[in-house]
């Protein structure tokens, strides 16, 4: 061990969107046809040139190659093995960009979906139809679901990684390509043969990645970075065996080239012994999510072992205290020599904003908290020299992390004693509605006075370009309040008018004056910050900006109750109060990490709940809270599940609780797999819950009728994903459908989601469908 080694600081992934977002337009204008395949292509050349160069002069020491993607690594990994579905028509050889983009996308007309990317998919009247989308693990990030049919075949089709390398290394970077590993791969892989496991085409598609280890190898890399991040779902002994067969394959496929197996998301927990036995040269472990690991690995790997300590976090803003953590690791890796160590994020930075540099207009004490990928790159440099050489020599910065870190453990903007004591106040009657469902109902009944069936949408409208023109011109001061006011008033009264004017029952305002169904709330609570450039991929071109968590949530002002009264006040159907709910919130935003997850969201729930009764006293008859991100929240194991779902029903009681039994409370979640919540559903005990179904042919309403759940359904008959406008009898015939699992007193006639990204010569024409159908069928019973 000498003084002149270092530890290197190894990444493991970096932010691929640019700066300014220019993948995304660079995406975009291709895609409209304004210009070339060698635009984006160049586009895309400099971005990765921009963060091998900015992560080099850093002092990263083991920078990732082939972590950049046009559109998302599954698909380029399902591309490079040829794992591509007949449909798209595809010849062998590197896939060409329109059926790569075909994929992801379909063709004519892009998928639309319902704002957040949870409930996107491909619409099915494209001719060709994209993949199917699902989040990456428990992250807000979204992949293409690999399709492989169960006589599937493979055969390395694109180069991509090996390209890459020779790319950086054409700029006189070394890298360490990064692929997606071949378990992980074919578990997330999805097959069309019932009863079919993709896991079973292991032995078919290990030849092709050894071919590309080989090719690595040759164009001179010496590691690879393999990810396997399913090593930390809940795997059979099955899924065990086909790792230590995969990496006995593998390890022998190119043996100079050395492999990094990351592991991320979370503990190991029950494959730790199977990880670490692997035959490889490297193993990274998250020490984030799971810290204890480390001294496990210290204990149980063997010494040849490099491990790579994933000790910054790539899921969140937070800065580090990097004092903090050298205390903490310092005693277990002493007497390690220098070689068997990296410093990693937890996990690849694509789940975090570029540079908080750019965030100029964020109060300057919750800025000196955060680290994006830039920042964060630098401290995981300050922590393998303080490792290596000692504290003196990163004095400074580390001095400075300490600081930082002390200023938000007791800043009066973090801690609010006012919300400590309406916590501590939170008692069981807070938590419950004054009467059962049924009790609820009756009142309820009365005095709505609904027909049977009631119609109703699901909150917003059209976002029409004018609407967005007007509030990106109000946001950027060229229209004035008093008009932006007037233009909003102007398209929630044309809303309501229309909305009487077809014959729906129960109204909604719209939603026209919401950016977005999260940040609305993160705009106007206490404890919040939005970013300017904090852009982070949801999937493909499309990009959130998740709003900042940083302290005790409070709500200075109602927050919905405005638009609800002025939309109410223009007419005599009863208008829905309309918010988000506090779980959404939380899961949708980059959340606190000096409370737990929970406490984080009762803060929230007490927010929501002040603006429901606010809305009940301002004469709201129904209030719908949405909770479209109540499943997302699930743990990645299932033994930790009921924790989650325990706290998440409790604030969505929290705060919806708080209202006369008269008052219909609605809730609102935009997919379709029930099964694992459905006592949850039932627990939170909306009157009437609205559901994504009109796919499903009402298939997933099972999972109501097995549980005897009673409370009302509006099940979506109108699939708003796609332009196409539903016929009467199709609506029809999915009522019908759900009135075999449902009783009639039960239902009401709804589209699955919000109609934000819908135009209105598709709304229009759907609803008016829609509402005919719920006519037709009152006459029929
Ligand atoms: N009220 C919201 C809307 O209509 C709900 C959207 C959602 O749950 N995704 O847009
Ligand atoms: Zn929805």
């Amino acid at each position: 061990m000498t003084i002149s080694q270092k530890i290197p600081v190894a990444m493991l992934g970096m932010p691929r969107i640019g700066r300014r977002r220019e993948l995304k337009f660079a995406l975009e204008s291709y895609w409209s046809g304004k210009s070339s395949a060698a635009d984006l292509l160049a586009t895309a050349k400099a971005l990765r040139a921009a963060s091998w160069k900015g992560q080099h002069d850093r002092g990263v020491a083991k920078i990732p190659s082939n972590d950049f993607s046009l559109y998302d690594h599954v698909l380029d990994t399902a591309a490079m093995v040829g794992a591509v579905p007949s449909r798209y028509a595809w010849k062998g050889g590197e896939a060409p960009l329109d059926i790569y983009f075909a994929m992801a996308r379909g063709k004519q007309g892009e998928a639309a979906g319902c704002g957040h990317a949870g409930h996107e998919h491909a619409a099915q009247d494209h001719r060709l139809t994209a993949m199917e989308m699902t989040k990456w693990f428990d992250t807000n990030y979204h992949y293409m679901v690999p399709e492989l049919t169960d006589d599937q075949t493979f055969a390395l089709s694109s180069t991509k990684p090996v390209d890459h390398f020779l790319e950086a290394k054409a700029l006189g970077i070394h890298t360490r390509p990064v692929i997606l590993g071949p378990v992980t791969f074919l578990k997330l892989a999805k097959s069309p043969a019932e009863g079919f496991n993709p896991i079973a085409l292991l032995p078919r598609l290990l030849p092709v990645y050894e071919q590309l280890l080989r090719r690595l190898r040759l164009a001179g890399a010496d590691w690879v970075q393999i990810d396997e991040p399913a090593l930390v779902l809940d795997l059979n002994s099955n899924e065990r065996a086909a790792f230590d067969f995969t990496y006995g394959q593998l390890s022998k496929a190119a043996p100079e080239l050395k492999i990094m197996l990351a592991t991320y998301f979370g503990p190991l927990g029950d494959n730790f012994e199977t990880a670490i036995s692997l035959p490889l040269a490297g193993l990274h472990l998250d020490l984030v999510r799971a810290p204890e690991q480390l001294e496990t690995a210290g204990r149980l790997a063997p010494k040849d072992l490099v491990l790579s300590l994933g000790l910054i976090d790539g899921r969140n803003v937070w800065r580090a205290n990097l004092p903090a953590i050298l205390d903490r690791i310092k005693p277990i890796v002493a007497g390690w020599p220098l070689d068997r160590v990296e410093i990693a994020p937890s996990c690849s930075l694509i789940h975090v904003p570029i540079d908080l540099q750019m965030e100029t207009a964020l109060d300057v004490d919750v800025r000196s908290w955060l680290a994006f990928a830039d920042q964060k790159t630098e401290e995981l440099v300050v922590l393998a020299q303080a490792l290596s050489e000692g504290r003196e020599g990163a004095a400074g910065a580390l001095k400075a992390s300490a600081e930082a870190a002390a200023a938000r453990a007791k800043s009066t903007k973090v801690h609010d004693p006012l919300v400590d004591g309406r916590i501590a106040g939170i008692d069981g009657g807070m938590k419950r509605r004054k009467s059962v469902f049924a009790e609820r109902s009756r009142v309820q009944g009365g005095a709505l006075g609904l027909p049977p069936f009631p119609t109703t949408t699901i909150g917003s409208f059209p976002q029409t370009p004018e609407v967005r023109k007007a509030r990106s011109a109000h946001a950027k001061g060229e229209l004035s309040y008093i008009d932006y006011e007037t233009f909003l008033k102007k398209e929630t009264e044309a809303a309501i008018r229309w909305q009487e004017e077809i014959g729906l029952d129960v109204l909604v305002h719209g939603e026209f004056e919401r950016n977005d169904m999260v940040q609305h709330f993160g705009e106007q609570l206490s404890g919040f910050a939005c970013t300017q450039h904090g852009w982070v991929q949801s999937y493909g071109s499309r990009y959130v900006r998740p709003p900042i968590i940083f302290g005790d949530v409070s709500r200075p002002n109602p927050m919905t109750v405005r638009w609800w009264q002025f939309a109410q006040s223009l007419t005599e159907k009863p208008v829905k109060g309309m918010l988000t709910g506090p779980v959404t919130i939380l899961n949708w935003s980059f959340v606190r990490d000096d409370v737990p997850r929970a406490e984080a969201c009762r803060q929230i729930a007490l927010a929501i709940r002040d603006d429901v009764t606010d809305l009940e006293r301002a004469g709201a008859r129904m209030i719908q809270i949405d909770e479209a991100a109540f499943r997302e929240g699930l743990p990645l194991r299932k033994s930790d599940s009921k924790v989650y779902l325990d706290w998440a029903v409790e604030c969505f009681r929290l705060a919806s609780t708080g209202v006369k039994d008269a008052t219909q409370i609605h809730t609102h979640m935009c997919y379709s797999e029930f099964n694992e919540i459905i006592d949850a559903i039932a627990e939170m005990d909306a009157d009437v819950i609205s559901i994504e179904t009109s796919r499903s042919k009402m298939e997933l309403l099972d999972a109501f009728k097995n549980s005897k759940y009673p409370n009302e359904i509006g099940p979506g008959v109108y699939d708003i994903h796609s332009p196409r406008v539903p016929e009467v009898d199709e609506i029809s015939d999915l009522v019908m459908l759900a009135r075999k699992r449902l009783s009639d007193g039960q239902l009401w006639v709804n589209p699955d989601c919000g109609l934000k990204t819908r135009k209105w010569d598709e709304v229009r024409p759907a609803l008016m469908n829609m509402v005919a159908a719920a006519c037709a069928l009152r006459e029929k019973v």
